[in-house]
């Protein structure tokens, strides 16, 4: 089971610690003076990793990434609160440097509006590297987040109330997951006559729930799609559009990296008969009946964090595609959107709005994810992807998720509406 404890010690002069909460730990000595009141707490939705108060002065708090599995790429999410520090006072972040560790992270005083930090020097403390980040406290109660958080809260608040009264637009309650949760769809009908429906898209994000930034890509997206762009009105004539922000909502509500969960997460055990997930189990019946009716040509599963340059895709190298339909249609699309196979040079730059792809081989053993799934078993013209959003830089901001969005769904409007995609 998940460990959602907080690990508070003491450290100088402080002696005593009274237990809120099972799982919320504070300073209660008489003789501590402001520090008395010092509470960490990962215990709300989205909250996780673990944190403990190392030292008082200057006030110096260690973050362990939540541990999906076995460390790695499957410890990476932590968010947590702290209250109880004055104004101005110095607050040193130690976050244990996983495999995608953040130079900046973000913070918010009112888990609204939330900005990102300094960026924090790597340090060595006794064999092991931490990002270690200083912050100067502007408020009463602050949060800080691996990344920007998109939980069920950002869903229901910010994205889900835009789109009521939109024609054609429809949020279902889609699934429960295997804890219970609501999963949420947005089903996009096409806004043409019924003879101009020609084309079925489907988006999706968090399959891993540590990969927020993947989210928020898509919440942008999905707002300029019911927006009044010409282009985005020009697709919306004729594509079927369906949208899963957050698959994984257990993982993202109880603050896991989800990342490598067994017995295997929501991207692998595509070709099992029956998936562990009643998320995917439903996915890949909705994604047989579009194929069944020729009503399958893009699917774009959301990831992150991306190489810290550029939003990429991960694909299969040609030979590893169905048909030569695939083929054409997939350069195609990449060359409406200016898609490019990184060099030595643009990895090292960063940007939000230039995309680049990675082929891999692959193998079925280890990838046997939505992506290749879509490619092998739908329709012979359809361009299965999986898209890195370009999360942990520091333009990797709601301003720069929302480039990345627009950029991406011009080129899907242009490539569809202008009549390069070949059925
Ligand atoms: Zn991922």
């Amino acid at each position: 089971m998940i460990n959602r404890r907080l690990f508070v010690k003491l450290s100088g002069t402080i002696g005593a610690v009274s237990i809120i909460g099972a799982n919320a730990y504070c300073f209660s000595s008489k003789n501590v003076g402001q520090y008395s009141k010092i509470k960490l707490t990962t215990e709300f939705p989205n909250g996780g990793g673990e944190v403990l108060l190392k030292k008082m002065d200057p006030i110096t708090i260690q973050v362990v990434p939540h541990n999906q599995n076995d460390g790695g790429w499957s410890k990476i999410w932590w968010h947590f609160q702290v209250e109880g520090i004055s104004p101005n006072e110095n607050i040193i972040l130690n976050i244990e440097k996983g495999s995608g560790f953040a130079e900046q992270v973000f913070y918010s005083y009112d888990d609204e509006n939330w900005a990102l930090t300094n960026s924090g020097n790597i340090i060595d403390i006794d064999g092991i590297e931490y990002v270690q980040i200083h912050h100067v406290m502007r408020g009463e109660k602050i949060s800080f987040a691996y990344d920007l958080p998109y939980r069920m809260k950002e869903l229901e608040s910010k994205l889900l109330p835009q789109l009521q009264g939109v024609p054609r637009v429809k949020v279902v309650d889609y699934c429960k997951s295997s804890h219970g949760r609501v999963v949420k769809a947005i089903q996009l009908k096409n806004t043409g006559k019924k003879s101009d429906r020609k084309y079925g898209i489907w988006l999706q994000a968090r399959a891993h729930s540590f990969e927020a930034g993947s989210s928020w890509v898509l919440h942008e997206l999905t707002k300029w799609l019911i927006s009044n762009d010409l282009l985005a009105l020009q697709l919306r004539e004729i594509a079927d559009i369906t949208i899963l922000p957050i698959v994984d909502v257990d993982a993202v509500e109880e603050g896991r990296t989800g990342k490598n969960q067994k017995p295997y997460d929501h991207n692998r055990g595509w070709s099992e008969a029956k998936s562990h997930w009643p998320e995917v189990n439903v996915t890949k019946s909705k994604l047989n009946k579009m194929s069944s009716k020729e009503m399958l040509d893009m699917f774009i599963d959301f990831h992150g964090p991306g190489n810290k340059s550029h939003p990429y895709f991960i694909i299969a190298v040609d030979k590893n595609l169905k048909t030569d339909i695939q083929r054409t249609n997939r350069q195609k699309f990449f060359d409406v959107l200016g898609a490019r196979s990184f060099d030595e040079n643009t990895s090292k730059t960063q940007s939000m709005h230039q995309f680049f792809y990675s082929k891999r081989e692959w193998k079925s053993q280890n990838h046997d994810s939505s992506n290749m799934w879509v490619g092998q078993n739908t329709t012979n013209n359809v361009i299965n992807l999986t898209l890195e959003v370009n999360m942990g830089t520091p333009l990797s901001t709601l301003d720069g998720y929302q480039v990345e969005a627009i950029t991406l769904g011009k080129a899907i409007s242009k490539y569809f509406s202008q009549g390069f995609h070949l059925k």
